[in-house]
């Protein structure tokens, strides 16, 4: 049974970087690579973060109910394809999705098992600091950012998990810790265990 992961966070709150970690150093877990309008920036490339696709074509896989949720957020189209769950589920892996709220709401109305974790930095003078550190936006995106997570924020309560990012490290094995803790709720690992029982289930048999 695929479980899967959303993940969400105001900009600049280190999800990517904690998303990253995760992967890593996590086995069996598989990414789900969206689709945007938005330009690749930096040294981003196609088919590795995101999927880059112009408007129209955006629309057109839309229109063919491609996409298992689909949000605007600043100005571009983000979308999470069908083929990302369905790939998971017939490689028997987990799937994690780093989505905003909007499509972290269509999910889990679509996918009630679906686990949710928001990511905080630890202050808005501490996220203000790691937006200028990254140094990819211009002053006022980073103004428009800031705004736009005081905003964003106020969703936390929808989320199954709430880490506040303070220490990278602390936070990355907390992120592990969940999934590793998820993995093994009675419901998931009852094929497993099965086998396990039986054994004991002979023992007894021949006593
Ligand atoms: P997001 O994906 O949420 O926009 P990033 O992962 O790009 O955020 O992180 C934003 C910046 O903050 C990056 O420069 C990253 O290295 C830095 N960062 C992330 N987590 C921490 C942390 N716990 N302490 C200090 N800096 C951090
Ligand atoms: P960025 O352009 O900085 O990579 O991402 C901007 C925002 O879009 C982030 O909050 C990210 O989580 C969100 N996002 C990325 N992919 C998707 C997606 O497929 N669907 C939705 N709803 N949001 C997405």
């Amino acid at each position: 049974m695929t479980s899967v992961f959303i993940i969400s966070a105001p900009s600049g709150s280190g999800k990517s970087t904690l998303v990253n970690r995760l992967m890593a150093e996590v086995r069996n877990l598989t990414f789900s690579v969206s689709y945007t309008t938005r330009q690749p920036r930096g040294n981003e490339v196609d088919g590795e973060a995101y999927h880059f696709i112009d408007r129209a074509e955006f629309e057109a896989r839309r229109d063919r109910n491609e996409f298992l949720e689909w949000a605007e957020v600043f100005g571009n189209l983000y979308g999470t394809h069908q083929d990302a769950l369905q790939i998971a589920e017939n490689k028997g892996l987990d799937l994690v999705l780093d989505i905003d709220v909007q499509g972290a709401a269509q999910l889990r109305e679509r996918i009630p098992a679906a686990v949710t974790i928001f990511i905080l930095a630890p202050s808005r003078e501490k996220l203000e600091q790691r937006l200028r550190m990254r140094s990819q936006d211009s002053d006022e995106v980073i103004r428009r950012r800031l705004a736009d997570a005081a905003r964003e924020i106020q969703d936390y309560s929808l989320y199954d998990y709430v880490l506040v990012n303070e220490d990278l490290d602390e936070a990355a094995e907390t992120l592990k810790s969940v999934v590793r803790a998820e993995r093994i709720r009675r419901i998931k690992v009852e094929e497993k265990i099965k086998p396990i029982l039986a054994t004991f289930h002979q023992v007894e048999k021949k006593q």
